[in-house]
């Protein structure tokens, strides 16, 4: 079977089951799934130690998603992703210098990655010296000397790429952009540059700021919520619980997704058997199975629906709002023939839709990669918020806007200064606490610093946590990409193929985990997270490293600042006391004042949210902005289909914790293609056939084999498959407007038999 750049093999097909989609998420099967991860790789104690203190006010933040936790918790405040996502770091196992003697860089290349993130926590620092075929132990002191050495003899600081993954506590990110902006580069791609880039754009020029404008005690007031192209069931499972409560409360739920998703068709909490209570709730009233690409099309709908209706909130309009005009004729030149065409949802659920907005005194609206990871990512968001204007549903208690965050502090490292394209007056706000002058020159996001690797202008790239081989698109591109990059740094807890396609040499860092204690000279440290509504808190770990071949994240920042700029802060008191770091970010940031103070009450500070907290607005105005856009084109010629990466029920992001996607019945193998049933026939394709899928992308194309044909509920012409698997079909010019957010749910592919294609290469 021949292997693509990046190693991977196509799993076994034998292996595929398939079984029925569930109706229910969570329930019992999550309550047992979550024990048989946690005693399968910590063993009881870990378990019971960890679980007991993940998400509660004085332990620490599930490295998972950044859904916000409730002010009254739970014993066991956890989801069952949220269980996993703690196991998979503090499992038992350990990849050390004896794992890496006896397997090759080769070998590992040519195992999967769920294989690859099975084996356990990085215990030591390694090094691959220039073509080595295996890592070999290196000390902290010289692993650290070879970095600043390297980066010191780089020509221009513009050849450093210093990339974030949303893990990244606020202390270790703000030290990070601290020393990378005293080298002289604002080169800090991040991975929200793949996710809600979109969010933040589109929701800075409408209402002023780049973040949702709801707390989590909204949901209890709100009595509609739509949830648009967004799987909570899978990427924020607690969410449901708030969506459950809702219900409870007499809310309407929308779900607007070509794909049924099993958490917001019924949800059974599973502590809700301790009280008896066996019966499991409907969430969603109207499943709106729309067109991938074609939620513009619904939105332009449901408010030109809504405008025939006269069902607008006419003051809020007029005292808080600008453009209405235009948008309004923006809406009466759409025609409908074309709305229902591009969306795939014909008038009469659009007008149930519109009727149920136009009932509602207080919308929330709910939203992930479905919206983002589109060409037109920016402008679709831009048609929600155009929707809540309508209905005056910013700055009330009960409505608002709500884009989900996937990494549990993705939304904080960029409040913190993980900005490739940070303002003026945040820079300048910057330069007041760090005191030292700052880089002005906008940096690369992920897209563009993988296009100054192809073009050889990178010397060092580290990247704090992640893997971003796999959560980049383009796999080919960009594996041969950070090949020609002269020293990779990859600072992880966990394995992943990131160390296996590397630069010419290569070095792994192993750092400190979420849910480990952190001690330093002054004794016990925290660090703090800002959840998806803006909360700041405390994270503080409890279970015993690992190993004692590991570093905090923190310290291993200090240390290289150390070395590479030992003026510019007091990184030694950085080290011994978190304290100080805190000290620094509350005179460089707003609304960190008396942070030290503020974030150790219980259940820490809220960042100030203008729209949410006054229904006011930062823009250029002072007003929210109405925006006219025109439909993104959704046409496919003849024989084409278009494709969405999808993640499974058993991944976090990149890191795969089993085969078993229960929701959806698919267990075994995740080289899995899901197709409409009438299209498969179409195509005299079976249940279990083998495809091969080309992406085409202005006259260019890219081939991915081997895939296992399974019939699924998704639109005509629609289909899915995991992520990251299926992102070496992602064109890396493939982007949105504005964003620059790859289009991993629009691909333009077409289906060839294995013996064709063959022939085509
Ligand atoms: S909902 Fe997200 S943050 Fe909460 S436990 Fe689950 S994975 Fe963790």
């Amino acid at each position: 079977m021949k292997k693509s750049v990046d190693g991977r093999t196509p799993l076994d097909s034998n292996r595929l089951r398939l079984s029925k989609v569930k109706s229910t998420a969570a329930g019992v099967p999550a309550a047992i799934s979550s024990m048989n991860h946690g005693i399968r790789k910590m063993g009881v104690t870990r378990t019971v130690r960890s679980l007991l203190m993940v998400n509660q006010k004085d332990g620490f933040d599930c490295p998972g998603c950044a859904w916000p936790d409730p002010d009254h918790r739970t014993s066991f405040e956890f989801c069952q992703n949220g269980a996993k996502a703690v196991a998979d770091e503090a499992m038992k196992a350990n990849v050390n210098a004896s794992f890496f003697e006896k397997y090759s860089v080769d070998e590992l290349l040519k195992k999967s990655d769920y294989w690859l993130n099975s084996q356990g926590r990085i215990a030591q620092p390694m090094i691959l010296e220039p073509n080595a075929s295996h890592y070999t132990p290196i000390d902290w002191d010289a692993a650290l000397r070879h970095i600043a050495s390297t980066i010191q003899s780089m020509h221009s600081p513009e050849r450093g790429v210093y990339y974030t993954s949303g893990r990244t506590s606020n202390e270790a990110a703000f030290l990070y952009q601290a020393l990378v902006r005293a080298l002289g580069t604002n080169n800090l791609p991040d991975c929200s540059n793949m996710c809600h880039e979109s969010s933040g754009k589109a929701l800075t020029q409408t209402i002023g700021i780049g973040k949702g404008t709801v707390h989590l005690e909204d949901f209890n007031h709100s009595d509609l919520i739509l949830v648009i192209g967004q799987n909570p069931g899978t990427n924020h499972p607690r969410m449901l619980t708030a969506l459950r409560d809702a219900k409870k409360k007499g809310a309407k739920i929308i779900s607007i997704n070509p794909l049924p998703e099993t958490g917001l068709k019924r949800f059974k909490h599973p502590q809700d058997y301790m009280t008896g209570d066996v019966k499991s709730t409907q969430l969603a009233d109207l499943h709106v199975p729309v067109r991938i690409g074609g939620d513009a099309a619904l939105l332009k709908g449901v408010m030109k629906q809504l405008l025939s209706l006269g069902a607008i909130d006419r003051d809020f309009i007029a005292t808080k709002t600008e453009a209405f005009g235009e948008f309004e004729s923006g809406l009466a030149s759409q025609d409908w023939q074309q709305i229902v065409h591009d969306s795939g949802i014909e008038r009469e659920m659009i007008n149930e839709i519109a009727q149920m907005c136009a009932d509602s005194r207080a919308t929330i609206a709910c939203w992930a990669m479905g919206l983002t990871q589109h060409k037109n990512g920016v402008a679709v968001i831009q048609e929600v918020v155009n929707l809540l204007l309508m209905g005056g549903h910013i700055g009330r208690p009960g409505a608002g806007l709500c884009p989900v965050r996937g990494h549990s502090n993705v939304q904080g490292d960029r409040t913190v200064g993980i900005w490739e394209a940070p303002s003026e007056s945040f820079l300048a706000k910057l330069e007041q606490g760090l005191q030292f002058e700052l880089p002005r020159k906008h940096g690369y996001d992920v897209v563009h610093s993988i296009h100054a690797m192809e073009n050889g202008d990178v010397d060092v790239l580290i990247c704090m946590g992640g893997n971003f081989l796999s959560a980049t698109p383009d796999t080919p591109s960009t594996a041969k990409a950070i090949q020609t990059v002269g020293l990779t740094v990859q600072i992880s807890t966990k394995l992943n193929r990131s160390h296996l396609v590397k630069g010419k040499t290569a070095l792994i860092l192993p750092v400190i985990g979420r849910t480990e204690l952190d001690i330093q000279s002054s004794g016990g440290q925290f660090v703090t997270v800002e959840n998806s509504m803006g909360v700041v808190h405390r994270s503080k770990g409890n279970l015993k490293p690992v190993s004692n071949g590991l570093m905090s994240e923190p310290a291993l920042v200090a240390q290289l600042g150390q070395l590479l700029c030992p003026d510019v802060l007091d990184w030694a008191s950085c080290i011994g006391n978190y304290d100080s770091i805190r000290d620094i970010m509350s005179k460089a940031l707003n609304g960190f004042e008396n942070y030290n103070e503020r974030v150790r009450k219980p259940s820490g500070f809220l960042l100030p949210n203008p729209p949410r907290d006054s229904c006011e607005f930062s823009t250029p105005s002072s007003k929210a902005s109405f925006t006219v856009h025109s439909l993104p084109d959704v046409t496919l010629s003849e024989d084409r289909f278009v494709l969405m990466t999808i993640r499974s029920h058993d991944q976090y992001n990149t890191t795969i914790y089993g085969l078993h996607d229960r929701y959806r019945g698919i267990h075994g193998n995740r080289r899995v293609l899901f197709m409409n049933a009438l299209d498969m026939s179409e195509y005299g394709l079976k249940t279990r056939d083998i495809v091969d899928i080309t992406s085409h992308f202005l006259g260019t194309k890219r081939h991915s084999k081997q895939w296992i044909v399974v019939p699924y509920e998704i639109p005509r012409r629609n289909l899915a498959a995991y992520f990251p698997e299926a992102n070496e079909l992602v064109p890396l010019e493939s982007t949105a407007t504005i964003s620059n957010t790859p289009t991993s749910k629009w691909i333009e592919v077409s289906l060839t038999n294995p013996v064709d294609s063959s022939e085509e290469e």
